[in-house]
């Protein structure tokens, strides 16, 4: 059986490596990799195939810097050539990017299966670009992989119980899998400190939302040292805008050296999706820079809070004093991948 897999962007990567060392241990499989190019520099890229063992693309596609339209037309475009070249049995997708949307469009029009991963998952906010690749997706796919209890009753309610599976969080895998990994890489930074991502259009291309942050940031980082790893996007963002930063930045870091920043943090401010869980993975507190997150299952136990940015101060000082409880399974337990080849191996069968 020939699968082909469809990816573009930082977390793409990171749960494509879990199921893909799954896939290369059965005979009777083969996997094509399309990387769309979504995300192309090497520490948003390349570093990440490299550090999880993630077999290079078979095609780059090196389609980026574009609107969401225009982007997800041109990938489309080039991604159907592939199909009908390569003539797979299935397509592979993950998440919910401008490239997951194009795999999977793509691939339904063609009549071939597509298997999501990460489906079910919900903000119900039409204005985020993700939550209408993620919809589109879950109802054009075959096989959908839910994270959580939660995403499958998600699905149930817009009519969609064929081929739902809550199989867990890739995440957990690569995160059990790579925690413990030793780093020389790692940025050295002096604790106690936060770890702090920010990226999402709503946060870094409103001008009010970025200076906002950036203030709440400083006032935190005068009481505890707030590190960020600053995503390309938003670097961007600032120099349009004129903000300056006083926090403590690095470029982008590979997953080994994020983990390792994660683990020796005293608390997470995000907007990230991923960050999120990996964050109740370390069993550290999240603040999330959003006004709502498909993740509420970390808010329901309190250990996530929603905050606007001109909140997030506040934010920060309530979590700090409070001691929350990470013990529930939420996520599974570290063997999505495996529990997902499995289900494809009987799709087939
Ligand atoms: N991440 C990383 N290096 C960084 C920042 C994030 O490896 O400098 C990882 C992070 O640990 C998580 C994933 O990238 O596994 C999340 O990606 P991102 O926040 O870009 O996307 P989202 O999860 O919001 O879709």
């Amino acid at each position: 059986m020939k699968i082909i897999t469809v990816l573009g962007a930082r977390p793409q990567f990171i749960k494509a490596a879990m199921v893909s060392e799954k896939l290369a241990a059965i005979d009777s499989f083969s996997e094509v990799i399309i990387h769309t190019g979504q995300h192309f520099d090497q520490n948003m890229s390349d570093i990440f195939f490299n550090e999880m063992g993630l077999p290079k693309p078979d095609y780059n596609l090196n389609i980026n810097r574009m609107s969401h339209g225009q982007m997800t037309a041109k990938m489309m475009e080039k991604i159907e050539l592939i199909l009908m070249d390569e003539k797979p049995n299935g397509v592979l997708v993950y998440g919910d990017t401008n490239s997951t949307l194009a795999g999977s469009l793509t691939a339904a029009k063609l009549n071939m299966p597509v298997f999501h991963v990460e489906a079910g998952l919900r903000s119900y906010n039409r204005g985020m670009p993700e939550e209408i690749n993620r919809v589109l997706t879950d109802h054009l796919s075959s096989l959908l992989f839910c994270p959580t209890e939660n995403a499958v009753n998600n699905l149930a309610k817009e009519g969609i119980q064929k081929g739902v599976e809550n199989c867990g969080d890739v995440m957990v895998d690569a995160f059990l899998k790579y925690s413990c990994r030793s780093n020389n890489e790692s940025p050295k930074v002096d604790s106690p400190y936060v770890l702090a991502t920010m990226h999402r259009p709503e946060n870094t291309d409103n001008k009010n939302n970025l200076i906002s942050i950036f203030k709440e940031l400083d006032k935190i980082n005068e009481k505890i040292r707030v590190v960020l790893p600053l995503h390309p996007r938003t670097k961007a963002q600032l120099q349009q805008f004129g903000i300056q930063i006083k926090i403590q930045w690095i470029e982008p870091v590979g997953y080994l050296s994020m983990l390792s920043l994660l683990n020796s943090a005293e608390m997470v401010i995000t907007d990230s999706g991923g960050l999120q869980k990996e964050a109740f993975f370390a069993e550290k507190k999240c603040i999330t820079v959003r006004g709502e997150t498909e993740w509420t299952e970390l808010i329901d136990i309190g250990v996530n809070r929603l905050s606007a940015p001109s909140e997030l101060y506040d934010a920060f000082e309530s979590m700090n004093a409070t001691k929350y409880d990470f013990s529930k399974k939420l996520y599974g337990n570290g063997n999505a991948g495996k529990i997902i080849v499995d289900s494809m191996v009987e799709y087939f069968a």
